[in-house]
């Protein structure tokens, strides 16, 4: 596997999920099989790999961090192929484009806009 141009990237799935959860999330393995040098591949004995669980919301750390690395996937039964996408991409090191350092000279922040209590998140900052 090592040296052939493609990212490999170990993940296991939490039995919590069901099978429609986990064909949302091989129909997202596919997708970038099918669109990048990416493969999300089943985990078998990778010290570095994506935990994918079920936490109440979908979140994921940013990049790679090492050992069993959680990221989380709403409820089970109502997982989303564009939210494991999404997750999926934080997982590869990519931000909102709303975080992009270079938002302001490009788009114009109405604050007063936002939500209460999303403000604090500081992406939209
Ligand atoms: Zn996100």
């Amino acid at each position: 596997m090592a040296g052939d141009g493609k990212i490999y990237v170990p993940y296991m799935v939490s039995s919590a999920f069901g099978v429609k959860d986990f064909t949302s999330i091989q129909e997202a393995v596919n997708e970038f099989t099918g669109k990048t040098c990416v493969r999300f591949i089943p985990r078998t004995d990778e010290k570095d790999f994506i935990n994918i669980q079920a936490l109440g919301e979908s979140w994921s750390f940013m990049g790679r961090r090492g050992g069993a690395q959680c990221l989380s996937l709403s409820e089970p039964g109502a997982v989303q192929k564009g939210t494991v996408l999404h997750e999926f991409m934080h997982v590869l090191g990519f931000h909102h484009e709303h975080c992009r350092p270079d938002r302001d000279q490009h788009i114009q922040v109405l604050q007063n806009n936002i939500q209460e209590g999303e403000r604090r998140r500081g992406v939209w900052l």
